[in-house]
């Protein structure tokens, strides 16, 4: 892997130019590697994994991005064992605490069980969402019957007209807040079950043992991506932004401030909203240019709490909680054992934690979590928190996912994927299946490196090396 500014500005030939060293684009590089293609990825950050990046609290290395994996997202855990990670179960026993309403109580389960017509009015809504969902083509939900209806409205335009009660809005706010960075009224309701139906439903999403937050990578997700980077060389360059992307009958050029890649073809793995920060020439159509206006990505902050101990173990709390009010609104376990630190994992609201400074916001998570787990919890021995937004992100902010409004999807939704000559869309945000993983964003790597590959008269790659 090289650094932009260690050389001057320089002309490069490769057959395929990939834009972002995130999962997508590390893995359409390998990929092609693998078929005998010359491939350049850069970078415009000065680090690989994109929106898998590792901090450390009390010397525990910590995701301050993506953090789990389920048994069935099996490309990235194909990758990670591939490279030597390995996986960690997320820590699931003992009772979950529930602040809700200004009462603390605990649960446990996937759902809390706030009273018998909670429970009946959650497993209502679900099956209304496992309903709808059921109708939703995941590869291009906008041409799913009922597509134009189910975009007019917000998600939680239709929780009011399901008449949601207060417990099941106040969870359906939490997935939302966690999966699109937004409130259910900022997200398509399209959009909503397109997601839900990429990772397998609403109980899948929110458990832990079967569902996504089964384990964990050990070595932290970013290091996949590092080990990747490193397996790939000198083909990976960071802190190169991509400024401007030509194109003719005879292939591309791709420009950021010091280099200038000459390529057959290019893939860009930047997320939809990203891909309007490059110039293109000529210009994307109308539709493209739509969807990279209107796709923008929610942004999700998280808290990392290190104690002495896992004290809340010893009182039979799993660390897990859901809280209706204040910044945090989840948290976890990643403690790496009952013995070393205790490690809480903290998701915050951006809009009471970003614009804080570095003392507040540490306060502000604190006394949330003495509310949550006792005294005990204001006695931290260390503390790291990362916001996603522009204010630590500034360069491709945002995250997990795209926050689409309403008519977003049905207007610009099939842009995410048609080629423009000879730029090919990869990244999360293209996958049907798994959309909003890791898992999905490898997978778009792979596939859209293998059509590429086609089109340079190159076999299919199997895929391992
Ligand atoms: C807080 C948070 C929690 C998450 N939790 C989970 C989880 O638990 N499990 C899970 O599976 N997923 C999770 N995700 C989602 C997961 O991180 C993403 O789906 C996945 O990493 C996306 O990979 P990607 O390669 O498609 O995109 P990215 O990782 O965004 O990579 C795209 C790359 O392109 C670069 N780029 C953009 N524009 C340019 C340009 N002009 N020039 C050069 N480079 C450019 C960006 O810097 C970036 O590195 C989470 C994400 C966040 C932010």
């Amino acid at each position: 892997m090289s650094n932009s500014l260690e050389g001057g500005t320089e002309e490069t030939a490769v057959d395929v130019v990939i834009v972002g060293a995130g999962f997508a684009g590390l893995t359409a590089a390998e990929r092609l590697v693998n078929m005998g293609v010359s491939v350049l990825v850069v970078e415009g950050r000065d680090r690989v994994g994109g929106r898998a990046f590792s901090g450390e609290v009390a010397g525990v290395k910590v995701d301050l991005g993506a953090t789990w994996v389920a048994r069935r997202h099996t490309a990235i855990r194909d990758l990670a064992s591939r490279l030597g990670c390995t996986t960690t179960s997320q820590f699931d026993e003992g009772h979950n605490v529930l602040w809700m309403d200004g009462q603390r109580s605990t649960y446990t389960g996937t759902f809390p069980a706030v009273s018998p017509e909670a429970v009946e009015d959650l497993a209502r809504i679900q099956m209304a969402v496992a309903e709808l969902t059921s109708t939703i083509n995941v590869d291009s939900a906008w041409e799913s019957p009922d597509a134009g209806q189910l975009d007019a409205i917000s998600f939680g335009e239709w929780l009011d007209q399901q008449q949601a009660t207060t417990s099941t809005r106040a969870l359906m706010t939490i997935l939302t807040k966690v999966q699109w960075g937004c409130s259910p009224g900022d997200v398509s309701l399209l959009h909503a079950l397109r997601y839900i139906r990429a990772a397998g439903g609403v109980e899948h999403m929110l458990s832990v043992e079967g569902g996504q937050q089964e384990e964990r990578i050990t070595e932290t997700t970013q290091e996949i991506a590092v080990r990747l980077a490193e397996r790939l060389g000198d083909r990976v360059v960071v802190g190169a932004p991509v400024r401007r992307i030509t194109q003719d009958d005879s292939g591309v050029t791709v420009s950021t401030d010091s280099k200038v890649i000459n390529a057959k073809y290019a893939i860009v793995t930047a997320a939809p909203s990203h891909r309007a920060d490059i110039d293109f020439e000529p210009a994307l159509p109308d539709k493209a240019e739509g969807l990279a206006k209107t796709w923008r990505l929610g942004t999700l902050s998280k808290a990392f709490v290190a104690y002495e101990k896992p004290f809340w173990r010893s009182s039979g709390l799993s660390g897990e909680a859901l809280t209706d009010t204040g910044t945090v609104f989840i948290t976890f376990d990643v403690s790496p054992d009952d013995n070393g630190p205790g490690v809480l994992m903290a998701f915050c609201d951006p809009r009471v934690f970003d614009g804080f400074n570095p003392a507040d916001r540490r306060r502000r998570v604190i006394d949330q979590l003495v509310e949550l787990y006792g005294a005990q919890a204001s006695a931290p021995i260390d503390y790291v928190d990362h916001c996603w937004g522009p204010a630590s992100e500034p360069f491709a902010p945002g995250g997990p996912n795209p926050a689409v409004a309403p008519y977003a999807s049905v207007s610009y939704g099939s842009a995410l994927t048609e080629p423009h000559g000879r730029i090919h869309w990869a990244g999360v945000e293209t996958a049907g299946e798994w959309a909003g993983t890791m898992n999905g964003a490898v997978l778009t790597g792979q596939q859209t490196a293998e059509r590429v590959a086609q089109r340079l008269g190159k076999r299919a790659d199997t895929g391992a090396q």
